[in-house]
C-alpha cells in the first residue's frame, strides 16, 4: 500500500482522460478522475460527434434534389433547427452516460469538479476544496477555441462551442479560418440553408493538405454556393443597427451577416491549472511539454491529448492513453506512434488522407510516381449533379512504396481508414496492383491506376 490516496488521478474527462482512468482502474489501480464540464470531452460533447450528426443533417437537401433523377418526387420539405439541436443533445447525453458508466463499472472515483494541481502529487477539487494525493497524475484537459483577442469585436463572435447550440439558425454566417473546423462548418451551415462565407488568410484553404484536394474542395464548395474569400482577414467586427453584425476585412470591405464564427485553431487548456505550482514546463503556445512517453518534466505528472499539442485528434489522445497504461501499469514501455495518421475532413465532398502530400513527398524523395484519377461518381450520373471525385496515390519510385493517398469524394473518410492500414503495413504500388477491384465502387479506382499520371523528379514535374 502506498501513502497516496490514489495510484492515479486524472484531470479531464475527455477521450484521453477517460480512457486512461478506465483502463487503469480495470487493472485494479485506485483511480480518480475529475471533469469540470461533461464527461466525453470535446469530441463527444462539442466536437467530432455532434459535428458528424450535423453533417448528416446538412446533406439532406442534396439527397432530396438527387432523388428526382432516380424517379422520386419529393414533397414539400422544411427544416427545424431546434429539433436537430434537441436530437443531438439527446444523443450526446446518451454517450456521456456511457462514458460515465464505463468509469463506474471499472470502479474509478468520479468527481464532477474542476481540479487543479497543488504540487507534484496533490490535486485540489475546486468545487469542494478537497485535496487528494496520487502517485501519478495525468493531465488530459484538452484545448479551447482560439478566441483571437487581438481582433476588435471578438466578443461578438462565436466559436464551434456555441455553434452547436445556437438559439436560432442564422440567415447568414461568416466563418474565419481555413482549417478543419472552418471548412466543415461552412459546409454544414450552407447545407442547412444559411448564406455562408468563409474567409481565410492564406492563398488556399486547408494549408496542411495536398494541393489537389484543397483546390478540388474549394471549387466544389464554390459550385454549391459557398463564398470563399482567400488572402484576407477580418479586421473588426461590430454591431449593425439591424441587430446583425458587420465584419470589416483587410481587402474586401465590409460584410453584413447575422453571425461571425472564428475557427482559428485551438489552444491548450492550461491556464489556472496549477502547473506552475507543480513545476510543469509549458511551451510557447502554453502546451504541456512531454517526452516520448507523455511524461512531463515532473516525474509523477503525465499529459495526454490536445493539451500537449502534438496531434489534435481524438484517436491520437486515446492511443497516447493506451501507451501510458502500457508503460506505467503494464511494465511495457510503449511510445505513441504519430506516423502515418489517417484523417478525414468532413466537408462535402469529404477529404480522406494518409501519408505525405505531393508537395511534402517531392521535398523528401528524389523521384515520385503520381497516379491520379478524376471522375464523376456513379450516383451523380442519374442525379445530374456536377461533381467530381479525385483520387491520388503518391509512390516513391525508388522502392515503389505508397507514401501518400488522398481522396476527395463520397466516403473518403471511410476509405482513408482502410488505406491507413495499407500504408502502415508498408504496401507498395505492386500490392495495390495485385489487389482485385471491388466493382462497381469508387474505391476500385485505387487499385486500377496502372500507369503514372506524371512523375516528379528532384521536385520538378516531368
Ligand atoms: P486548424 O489548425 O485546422 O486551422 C486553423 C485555421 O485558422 C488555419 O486555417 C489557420 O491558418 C487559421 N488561423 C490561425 N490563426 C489565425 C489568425 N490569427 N488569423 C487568421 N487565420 C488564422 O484548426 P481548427 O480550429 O480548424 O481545428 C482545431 C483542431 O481540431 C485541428 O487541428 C484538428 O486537429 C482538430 N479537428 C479535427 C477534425 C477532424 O478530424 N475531422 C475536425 C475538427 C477539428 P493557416 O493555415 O494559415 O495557419
Amino acid at each position: 500500500m502506498t501513502a497516496y490516496d490514489y495510484d492515479l488521478f486524472v484531470i479531464g474527462g475527455g477521450s484521453g482522460g477517460v480512457r486512461s482512468a478506465r483502463v487503469a482502474s480495470s487493472l485494479g489501480k485506485r483511480v480518480a478522475i475529475a471533469e469540470e464540464y461533461r464527461y466525453g470531452g470535446t469530441c463527444v460533447i462539442r466536437g467530432c460527434v455532434p459535428k458528424k450528426l450535423f453533417v448528416y443533417a446538412s446533406q439532406f437537401p442534396e439527397h432530396f434534389e438527387d432523388a428526382v433523377g432516380f424517379g422520386w418526387t419529393v414533397g414539400e420539405r422544411s427544416f427545424d433547427w431546434k429539433k436537430l439541436v434537441a436530437a443531438k443533445d439527446q444523443e450526446i447525453t446518451r454517450l456521456e452516460g456511457l462514458y460515465r458508466k464505463g468509469l463506474e463499472n471499472a470502479k474509478a472515483d468520479i468527481y464532477d469538479s474542476r481540479a487543479e494541481l497543488v504540487d507534484a502529487h496533490t490535486v485540489k477539487l475546486v468545487k469542494t476544496g478537497q485535496t487528494f494525493t496520487a502517485e501519478r497524475i495525468v493531465i488530459a484537459v484538452g484545448g479551447t477555441p482560439n478566441e483571437h483577442k487581438a481582433l476588435k469585436g471578438h466578443e461578438l463572435t462565436i466559436s464551434s462551442n456555441e455553434a452547436f447550440d445556437l438559439e436560432t439558425l442564422p440567415r447568414s454566417i461568416l466563418i474565419a479560418g481555413g482549417g478543419y473546423i472552418a471548412v466543415e462548418f461552412a459546409n454544414i451551415f450552407h447545407g442547412l440553408g444559411v448564406e455562408t462565407t468563409l474567409i481565410y488568410r492564406g492563398k488556399e484553404i486547408l494549408s496542411r493538405f495536398d494541393l489537389d484536394m484543397r483546390r478540388g474542395l474549394h471549387e466544389a464548395m464554390e459550385a454549391k454556393g459557398i463564398r470563399i474569400i482567400c488572402s484576407d482577414v477580418i479586421e473588426e467586427v461590430s454591431k449593425a443597427p439591424d441587430g446583425g453584425l458587420v465584419a470589416r476585412t483587410l481587402n474586401n470591405g465590409t460584410l453584413s451577416v447575422d453571425t461571425v464564427m472564428l475557427a482559428l485553431g485551438r489552444d491548450p487548456n492550461t491556464k489556472g491549472l496549477g502547473l506552475e505550482a507543480a513545476g510543469v514546463a509549458l511551451d510557447k503556445r502554453g502546451a504541456i511539454v512531454v517526452d516520448e512517453y507523455s511524461r512531463t518534466n515532473v516525474p509523477s505528472i503525465f499529459a495526454l491529448g490536445d493539451v500537449t499539442d502534438r496531434v489534435q485528434l481524438t484517436p491520437v489522445a486515446i492511443h497516447e492513453a493506451m501507451c501510458f497504461i502500457e508503460t506505467e501499469f503494464k511494465n511495457n514501455p510503449t511510445k505513441p506512434d504519430h506516423d502515418l495518421i489517417a484523417t478525414a475532413v468532413f466537408s462535402q465532398p469529404e477529404i480522406g488522407t494518409v501519408g505525405l502530400s505531393e508537395e511534402e513527398a517531392a521535398s523528401r524523395y528524389q523521384e515520385l510516381e503520381v497516379y491520379r484519377a478524376q471522375f464523376r461518381p456513379m450516383k451523380a450520373t442519374l442525379s445530374g449533379r456536377a461533381e467530381k471525385t479525385i483520387m491520388k496515390l503518391i509512390v516513391n519510385a525508388e522502392d515503389r512504396k505508397v507514401v501518400g493517398v488522398h481522396i476527395l469524394g463520397h466516403e473518403a473518410g471511410e476509405m482513408a481508414q482502410l488505406l491507413g492500414i495499407t500504408l502502415k503495413a508498408g504496401c507498395t504500388k505492386d500490392d495495390f496492383d495485385n489487389t482485385m477491384a471491388v466493382h462497381p465502387t469508387a474505391a476500385e479506382e485505387l487499385v486500377t491506376m496502372y500507369s503514372p499520371s506524371y512523375r516528379i523528379r528532384n521536385g520538378e514535374r516531368v
